[in-house]
C-alpha cells in the first residue's frame, strides 16, 4: 500500500480546518503553528494553495494553477510558527488520512 494525498486547491476554502487537525494528531493541541500541512496565502485577492510536507516527495504544493513539488514555501501558523521545513512530514495519520477525512470541500483526498 502506497497511499499519498492529493490536494486540489481549487476547492479548497481556506478553513483552516485539516491544520488544526493535523496539529491534533501530532501534539494533541488545536494550533496550525507545527501541522504537517499548511494553508499558502499571498496576497493578491482570492490566491490560495496548500503545502504538504511528505517523506517522499519533500514539500509538495498545491496551487490553483496545479501541484508541484521540491519547492521552499512560505506559510502560515502565525508568529512564531514553525517553518514547514523544520516541521515533522506527514505519516499519513498511519493510514487513515484525518485531514481528508475532515476537508469540508474534499480538496483532500487519499489516493493509492
Ligand atoms: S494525513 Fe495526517 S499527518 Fe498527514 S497532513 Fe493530514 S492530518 Fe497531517
Ligand atoms: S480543510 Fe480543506 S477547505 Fe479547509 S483549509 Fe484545509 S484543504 Fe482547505
Amino acid at each position: 500500500m502506497d497511499l499519498r494525498l492529493k490536494l486540489e486547491p481549487v476547492k479548497c476554502i481556506a478553513c483552516g480546518v485539516c491544520e488544526m487537525v493535523c496539529s491534533m494528531h501530532r501534539d494533541s493541541v488545536l494550533t496550525p503553528m507545527t501541522s504537517s500541512i499548511i494553508l499558502h496565502i499571498e496576497d493578491k485577492a482570492n490566491y490560495f494553495g496548500l503545502v504538504l510536507k511528505t517523506k517522499s516527495e519533500g514539500l509538495v504544493l498545491g496551487r490553483p494553477e496545479g501541484a508541484s513539488s521540491g519547492q521552499q514555501a512560505s506559510g502560515s501558523g502565525g508568529p512564531g510558527a514553525k517553518p514547514i521545513l523544520l516541521r515533522e512530514a506527514c505519516d499519513l495519520c498511519d493510514g487513515h488520512p484525518k485531514c481528508a477525512k475532515i476537508c469540508p470541500t474534499k480538496c483532500i483526498t487519499v489516493v493509492d
